[in-house]
């Protein structure tokens, strides 16, 4: 079935001894995907500043004056770290790569404000760490988060209080400082759109990640884990289905003749691979409506729809399957025999009811020698 959609376990799926394992390595593959997305988007990340960085290299050395080869200095070494990070993050270190790719920034941010003042706007590409941080570190990296948040904002505030105009090693002119402010704030402006997307997308994967923990958390309540059949709980789910529905079905409760003998004789190892085997003929056996599970010790549940007349032939040949073969741990002259109650509900019957009967029928199959079933009369108990 899949995973994550959230939809009610249909019958079939009950009788599955493999969906959990199923879903499990769906929820791990989901996760090892999102897995590489994230460090796929980190390098992303890390070669677009690398980009930025050789931009406003290029930009400044164009100009041949010993601040901006300063500058191009600073944005060639961000380059370069930038570089140096992504080599990081491939080789596992994300957080750290996460960390510096924030970070980084912080460097050539000051420098260029330092030399054109804060009026060039480059403390825009700061900004984009607000959702950078979210985006290159890890969430339980919370820490971390909040560290280069604050080394952010702190940078901003010295940009902001220390290196206006007045005290700019050499700024540009008016026009150039508003062209450069314009490029500047165009560039965060497209950073912080990209990152918004990559974050809307991380959104939906954590949800959708989120339902299908939820989808193997449910399956393993509703699975019984020695067989791998439905517990109780899910086939008593789908019995008030039916009842609710006013749909024709009939229970059969099987139980396993003399277990506790077998147990005794052939040991508990033994007498789990007799649960398992006969859980195997009984998922194998069933029709994609019939619905089966383990109720509990060596006893075990179907739920057949339609009447009576079928289910008592569905269940004779169950009985006759489980007979057939021994499980290995069995000398072969020791059969596994079951004992079956059936009953079919009848027109207004709680389903409570039709399950005392099926017990009641039970009791009698064992009484009259077992190996057989019994079909349960109208009269309850
Ligand atoms: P009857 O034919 O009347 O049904 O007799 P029985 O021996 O099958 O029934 P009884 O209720 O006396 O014994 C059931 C035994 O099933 C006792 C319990 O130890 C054993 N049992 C229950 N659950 C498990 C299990 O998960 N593994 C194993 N190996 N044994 C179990
Ligand atoms: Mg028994
Ligand atoms: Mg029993």
């Amino acid at each position: 079935m899949g995973v994550g959609q959230g939809e009610p376990l249909p019958g079939g799926a009950l009788r599955s001894t493999s969906d959990l394992a199923r879903a499990r390595y769906a929820l791990r593959e989901q996760q090892r995907r999102e897995d590489v997305r994230q460090g796929r988007v980190l390098q992303v990340y890390l070669a677009s500043g690398m980009v930025v960085a050789l931009y406003y290299m290029a930009h400044v050395t164009v100009l041949h004056d010993p601040h901006q080869r300063f500058l191009a200095w600073v944005a060639l070494a961000m380059a370069a770290a930038f570089g140096v990070t992504m080599v990081l993050a491939a080789r596992g270190m994300r957080s750290v790569a996460g960390v510096l790719a924030q970070v980084i920034p912080v460097v050539p941010a000051v420098a260029f404000s330092a030399v054109f003042s804060v009026e060039a706007g480059y403390t825009s590409l700061l900004f984009v760490s607000a959702l950078g941080a979210v985006v290159t570190i890890q969430a339980d990296h919370t820490r971390s988060r909040f560290a280069v948040i604050v080394i952010v904002l702190a940078s901003l505030v010295v940009v902001q209080v220390f290196l206006g105009r007045d005290h700019a090693l050499a700024p540009l002119g008016p026009h150039a400082t508003a062209q450069v402010a314009t490029v500047n704030r165009e560039v965060m402006t497209a950073g912080l759109f990209t990152l918004a997307l990559v974050l809307t997308r991380g959104v939906q994967t954590s949800r959708r990640l989120v339902e299908a923990s939820l989808a193997v958390s449910e399956l393993a309540a509703n699975t019984d884990p020695l067989t791998g059949l439905a517990n109780r709980r899910p086939v008593w789910e789908r019995v008030s289905e039916l009842e609710h529905e006013g749909k024709e079905f009939a229970l059969a409760l099987i139980d396993i003749d003399h277990f506790k003998r077998l147990n005794d004789e052939f040991g508990h190892d033994c007498g789990d691979e007799s649960l398992r085997h006969v859980a195997e003929v009984l998922a194998t056996h069933s029709r994609p409506d019939d619905v089966v599970g383990r109720w509990g010790g060596e006893e075990f549940v179907m739920v057949i729809p339609g009447g009576a007349h079928q289910a008592k032939a569905a269940s004779e040949r169950l009985r006759a399957d489980i007979a057939a073969v021994a499980p290995y741990c069995l000398r072969a002259d020791h059969p596994i025999t079951v004992s079956i109650g059936l009953a079919a509900r009848l027109e207004g019957e709680s389903a409570l009811a039709t399950l005392r009967r099926a017990d009641a029928a039970l009791y009698v199959a064992k009484d009259e020698g077992r190996n057989r079933v019994v079909v349960a009369g109208a009269a309850s108990g």
